[in-house]
């Protein structure tokens, strides 16, 4: 975890039993972890990429060349989700 102060490292501390709290082990501030996005309930993840919006299967090269030589192939955006990593469902 990330503290949303200092950008240091968050750390869970105290005994699970004695209801713990994070610590910034760099500016020592309590809970100050920077909160996750939580995705909003409408939001369907691309199950062809994983909602990485990445075709890791394919090159960017390969939108030009037959066969990809690449050392280190770069994917390509997911055709499925246009890159987006997923989509919002309409209800
Ligand atoms: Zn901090
Ligand atoms: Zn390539
Ligand atoms: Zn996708």
């Amino acid at each position: 975890m990330i503290c949303q102060h200092c950008g240091g490292h968050v750390e869970w501390k105290g005994p699970l039993s004695n209801l713990p709290h994070t610590e910034c082990s760099k500016c020592g501030a309590r809970n100050s972890q920077v909160p996750e996005i939580e995705e909003p309930d409408s939001w369907t993840e691309c199950q062809d990429c994983g909602g990485e919006g990445l075709d890791t299967d394919s090159c960017e090269c390969e939108a030009f060349e037959d066969i990809c030589c690449c050392a280190e192939p770069k994917p390509s955006p997911c055709q499925t989700c246009n890159g987006k990593g997923g989509w919002e469902i309409d209800e």
